[in-house]
C-alpha cells in the first residue's frame, strides 16, 4: 500500500508532466501539383516539425519517382520506351504498378493507369476550346489496356506493349504519397496526425483534444460547403469529383476522369468518396467507382470488406454502401 501511495505521489505526476500537453502542428504547402496539409499531434514541438519535414521529403521523393513530366523519372522512361523495350525499375515503382493492375482487375478496367494514352486529347487546363475529334479518341482508346502493361517479376522491368501507350498515376499517386507520409511520421513517434493530399487524406489516432478526427465531405455543388461530416480514426477518406477539373461544351460538363472503355469523361456522378484504412486503395477505388457509376460501383464496394463509399449522383441523390452512417448537414447548420 505504501508503495502504491509512493508511486501515485511521485511517479504519476512525473509521468503526466513528461507527457505534456498535446498540440496540433500543421504545415500547408504545394506538393505533387496540389495543396497538401500535413498535421502532426505531439507534445514535443521539435519532434512534430521534424516529422512533418520528413513527411514532405518522402512525398517529394515519391513525386520524383512517379511523375510523368519529370524527364528523369523512371515513369517517364517507361513511357518513352513504349513499344520499344522493357525498362528496369525500382521495386517500389514495380510494386505500385502491380497494385494498380490489381485495382484494374477489381474494377473491370474502370481504373486503369494506361488511360494516360489519351491525356493529350482531353486537357482540363483551359486550353481545350472544343470537343476533341471522335476519330482521335477512337485511335487513342485502342492503346488503353492495363493488360498490355507487361511486368517481368524476375527482372523487375516494365514494358508497355504498344507504341503510343502511356501510364500516369494521377488517380493513385496522392493516395500512395499520403500512406507513405503517414508511415514516415509514425516511425518518428507521431501517434496522431493527418496527411491531406489535395483533399485525399489519411488520419490516424485522435485529435489534440483526444477526440476522433472530424472529416467533412465536400458538397460537389459548392466546394466551400460540406454535406456531411464523419468521425474517423485510422482511416483514409478520399474523394473523386467532377467539380475540380472540368470543361463545359454545349452545357455539358466533362470532368477529368476518363472511362477507359470509351475514351470519354465518365458521366452520371458528381462525386465518389471512399473510406478505408488505406489511402492508396481509396484513391484508386474512388476513381474506379466514379467510372463504374452508381449501381455497379456500389455493388463492388458492398463486396469489399472494410471499405465504404458515398456517392452523389448528377441528380444530387446521396447513395451509400451498406452500413455507412452519415450525419447529413442541413443548410441551416452549415458552417461558413
Ligand atoms: P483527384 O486527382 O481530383 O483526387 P482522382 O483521384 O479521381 O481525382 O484522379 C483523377 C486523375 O486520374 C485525372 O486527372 C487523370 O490524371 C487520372 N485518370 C483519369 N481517368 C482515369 C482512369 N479511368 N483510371 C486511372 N486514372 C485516371
Ligand atoms: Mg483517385
Amino acid at each position: 500500500m505504501k508503495n502504491l501511495i509512493f508511486f501515485l505521489l511521485i511517479f504519476l505526476p512525473l509521468t503526466l508532466c513528461a507527457q505534456g500537453e498535446l498540440k496540433r502542428h500543421t504545415k500547408v504547402l504545394k506538393l505533387m501539383g496540389s495543396r497538401f496539409e500535413i498535421t502532426a499531434v505531439h507534445e514535443d514541438d521539435t519532434l512534430a516539425w521534424e516529422a512533418i519535414r520528413a513527411c514532405i521529403a518522402e512525398i517529394e521523393r515519391i513525386e520524383r519517382l512517379i511523375s510523368e513530366w519529370d524527364t528523369l523519372s523512371q515513369t517517364h522512361q517507361i513511357n518513352i520506351q513504349a513499344g520499344v523495350r522493357p525498362v528496369l525499375v525500382d521495386e517500389e515503382l514495380f510494386a505500385l504498378i502491380r497494385r494498380s493492375k490489381k485495382v484494374s482487375e477489381l474494377t473491370n478496367g474502370a481504373f486503369d493507369i494506361s488511360f494516360a494514352a489519351i491525356d493529350k486529347i482531353w486537357r482540363f487546363d483551359g486550353s481545350m476550346k472544343e470537343m476533341p475529334p471522335a476519330e482521335k479518341i477512337k485511335n487513342s482508346v485502342r492503346l488503353i489496356n492495363y493488360q498490355d502493361i507487361l511486368l517481368d517479376e524476375n527482372q523487375k522491368s516494365v514494358f508497355l506493349k504498344n507504341k503510343g501507350m502511356k501510364i500516369g498515376f494521377g488517380a493513385i499517386g496522392k493516395g500512395y504519397a499520403a500512406n507513405r507520409g503517414k508511415k514516415v511520421m509514425q516511425a518518428l513517434g507521431i501517434r496522431s496526425g493527418i496527411v491531406n493530399a489535395g483533399g485525399d487524406l489519411i488520419a490516424w489516432g485522435n485529435n489534440a483534444t483526444g477526440e476522433p478526427w472530424k472529416i467533412g465531405i465536400t458538397d460537389p455543388n459548392d466546394k466551400n460547403k460540406m454535406i456531411s461530416w464523419l468521425n474517423v480514426a485510422d482511416m483514409a477518406v478520399v474523394t473523386s469529383g467532377d467539380y475540380e477539373k472540368f470543361v463545359v461544351f454545349d452545357g455539358i460538363r466533362y470532368a477529368h476522369i476518363i472511362d477507359p472503355h470509351t475514351g470519354y469523361p465518365a458521366r452520371g456522378l458528381k462525386s465518389v468518396t471512399i473510406l478505408c484504412p488505406d489511402a492508396e486503395l481509396a484513391d484508386a477505388l474512388a476513381t474506379g467507382v466514379f467510372v463504374l457509376g452508381e449501381t455497379p460501383g456500389l455493388a463492388l464496394i458492398n463486396q469489399l470488406k472494410g471499405i465504404q463509399c458515398l456517392i452523389i449522383t448528377d441528380r444530387n441523390e446521396i447513395k451509400t454502401s451498406q452500413g455507412l452512417e452519415l450525419n447529413l448537414i442541413s443548410d441551416s447548420t452549415q458552417k461558413d
